[in-house]
């Protein structure tokens, strides 16, 4: 029987005069994720996107997986097409369905009739298709409370579908449909689900990393890198650029007061990127920071830090729990990767005590009393660019 994969859409079907920009959108983004896989033909009707496969021998429980985590449906489901014709779906359902329905105790029927010309109303389906179920099992009940299998029956524009339910698909809105930011990827937990999170709002993400070798090691980059690879089934393709800090720190720790300097680094990395933002045309930023984790995310440390910024910062984790950033983390199978122990930039030359409550006029006058910007202009100008993207 010939498969399909139905897209129910999620937030897009409410968007008025533009939806159809966020469906060619959704469909541009799906169809780079399954190329790889084979031909599939897309359409799209009554906010349902619909991913027919062309070739055949296509891994269609891959293709499942790979929707499933595309921005912008609500639902899917792998369904098989049928025709709208009562027979032929009643052959139909008891051919896909018969080795569960056999080994079941309980089903129902769900019927959906979007095309309203066919014969049948959609009570009328479920009971003349149930009585046929069991007609044929006739050890079968009916339980529309918690059958052990549900048959759906859609009767839709072209065809019919058959299929056991819809699954939850990845929400959000198509990436792309929200403009671009700059992610600040560490090797953490945090910053990998932030930019899971914006991406889930359409945002189109790249991200930046900062290296400071002798004191972080090439592996630490690496790691780093497989993280932005693992975001790419979520995020899409990705550019990643990798700036050279060990000067930028060196002379922070040379010219600055210690228990600062976790804040001047972070404003020189918010420098840094908004000045790759702008070559690019990138116009916001988005980090991984939770209010009150670290001594860098107390209140008055962002503040600080926001005071280097002239785009907004988006922190979408801001308010969660290390343990709900973490949740999500396994999710997105980013954890695994994250607790492995690789230095970061940020914990070289860590002052031994960090001031919580820097004020904003010592910060700046700290910052002011050396000159970065020659420094600055080099990592820049010494950024390395690299893509990661779906295979
Ligand atoms: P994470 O788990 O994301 O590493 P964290 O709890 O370790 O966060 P910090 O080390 O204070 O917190 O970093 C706060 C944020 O600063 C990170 O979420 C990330 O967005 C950014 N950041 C930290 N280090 C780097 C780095 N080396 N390169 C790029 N961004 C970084
Ligand atoms: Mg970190």
């Amino acid at each position: 029987m010939k498969e399909i994969i139905l897209l129910k859409e999620g937030e897009m079907a409410l968007k008025g005069l533009n939806k159809r920009t966020f469906e060619e959108t959704f469909i541009k983004n799906l169809r780079h994720r399954l190329k790889p896989l084979g031909k599939f033909d897309y359409s799209r009707s009554q906010s349902m996107i619909y991913a027919a496969p062309l070739d055949d021998n296509i891994d269609m429980d891959e293709a499942v997986k790979r929707a499933s985590k595309v921005f912008g449906a609500a639902a899917i489901c792998r369904a098989g097409i049928t025709e709208k014709d009562f027979e032929i779906i009643v052959r139909d359902v008891l051919a896909r369905f018969g080795d569960e329905l056999s080994r079941a105790r309980t089903f129902k029927v769900a019927a959906k009739r979007s095309d309203k010309s066919f014969p049948l109303k959609s009570p009328e389906i479920c009971a003349e298709l149930g009585g046929r179920i069991l007609d044929r099992f006739p050890h079968l009940e009916v339980d529309v409370k918690s059958p052990d299998i549900t048959v759906n029956v859609e009767i839709r524009d072209t065809n019919a579908y058959i299929h056991s339910g819809n699954r939850p698909a990845a929400g959000g809105i198509p990436v792309g449909t929200s403009g671009k930011a700059m992610l600040l990827l560490s090797g953490g937990i945090d910053s990998p689900v932030a930019g899971y999170m914006m991406a889930k709002r359409g945002i189109d993400i790249s991200a930046i990393h900062y290296v400071s070798p002798p004191y972080t090691s090439e592996r630490a980059r690496l790691k780093v890198e497989r993280l932005c690879e693992k975001l790419s089934p979520w995020c899409g393709d990705t550019a990643f650029y990798c700036v050279p800090f060990t000067e930028i720190q060196e002379a922070l720790r040379d010219n600055c007061p210690e228990e600062l300097f976790t804040i001047l680094m972070r404003r020189l990395m918010m420098e840094i990127a908004q000045r790759i933002c702008e070559k690019k045309g990138i116009s916001a930023l988005i980090t991984g920071e939770s209010v009150g984790q670290v001594a860098s995310q107390t209140m008055g440390a962002i503040v600080c830090t926001d005071n280097a910024c002239r785009m907004p910062v988006f922190r979408p984790v801001i308010g969660m729990d290390k343990s709900e950033i973490t949740e999500i983390a396994r999710k997105i199978d980013t954890f695994d990767i994250s607790i492995e122990p690789y230095e970061d930039c940020c914990t070289v030359f860590t002052p031994k005590h960090p001031k919580t409550k820097p004020s904003l006029e010592e910060v700046i006058a700290a910052q002011n009393s050396f000159d970065f910007e020659p420094l600055i202009a080099k990592a820049v100008e010494q950024t390395e660019e690299k893509f990661f993207g779906i295979s």
